[in-house]
């Protein structure tokens, strides 16, 4: 007869192996969701939503035109060139928010986080576009209010928690006349929007075409996005492109130590 301590050593050897093997069928589950997510990903349409940018294209007054250099050896202050070094690079002498680009808290807020340590997990989200052509007909400046998004919602669905809005205007058909996408006023967020969509929706981020986010000079909505810990991209593009709902929005930037904006990369992957 065996011993107790022995059955007991038993049932433990048992059940750490039975704990292994549902762990391994969980790891092996999980592998297969990603790579099922993935093979669905793959077949789906994927829209840009980002201009290309040029030291010509619009960019606010107070900033300034890009420089595109050819990059020069230090000592020689020849320029590289494929013939004679093999290869070729720009150097580029731009502000930051220039083209379709990222402003992280810190750009308004002294303690705010900057581009580096925005989570990677709010560089892909549910997209929602609300829709402002509808009104501009009429208004072709106007501010999307809390009644627009009312009727939105009566349309779509209630704006999910977590998601991030983008608000299309198609002024982003107007970037290679920078004098006409530069223009004031243009269609944008009404404030009272911004702030409803935050704090009684939840949601994570916000986009638009224009360069700024508020049709005023105050800045409202943009200090209370970057005040709130949220970030925003700006001068995105092809948002008529783009369901309501149900598309997936990517955007990276590059990761610069303490960043206060840069040149984002953003696209929608459609249902
Ligand atoms: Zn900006």
């Amino acid at each position: 007869m065996r011993c107790r301590s022995t059955v007991r050593l038993s049932v433990v050897v048992a059940l750490a192996g039975l704990c292994l093997a549902v762990a391994s069928v969980t790891c092996a589950l999980a592998q297969n969701d990603l790579a099922r997510a993935y093979r669905v990903i793959n077949t789906k349409q994927f829209v840009d939503l980002t201009h290309s940018f040029s030291p010509t294209t619009p960019v606010w007054s107070g900033f300034g035109q890009a420089k595109f250099l050819p990059a020069v050896d230090p000592q020689t202050k020849e320029p590289y060139t494929i013939p004679k070094d093999g290869f070729r690079a720009t150097y580029y002498e731009t502000v930051g928010q220039y083209g379709t680009h990222v402003d992280p808290p810190a750009h308004f807020a002294e303690n705010g986080i900057t581009m580096d340590l925005i989570p990677l997990k709010q560089m892909i989200l549910p997209l929602i576009v609300l829709n402002n052509t509808r009104y501009q007909t009429k208004d072709p400046n106007h501010a999307f209010s809390i009644d627009d998004l009312r009727a939105w919602e009566k349309e779509h669905g209630r704006v999910p928690k977590g998601s991030f809005v983008a608000l299309r205007t198609d002024m982003y058909k107007d970037w290679d006349n920078p004098e006409k996408f530069k223009r004031t006023p243009f269609p944008a967020w009404a404030f009272e929007t911004i702030k409803f969509i935050y704090e009684q929706r939840g949601v994570t981020a916000t986009g638009h075409e224009s360069l700024d986010t508020d049709t005023t000079d105050k800045m409202d909505s943009e200090t209370y996005i970057l005040h709130h810990g949220h970030y925003q991209i700006e001068v995105m593009a092809n948002l008529d492109k783009v369901p309501a709902t149900g598309a997936l929005i990517v955007v990276t930037w590059p990761k610069v130590k303490d960043g206060l904006g840069f040149p984002a990369r953003a696209f929608a992957i459609l249902p």
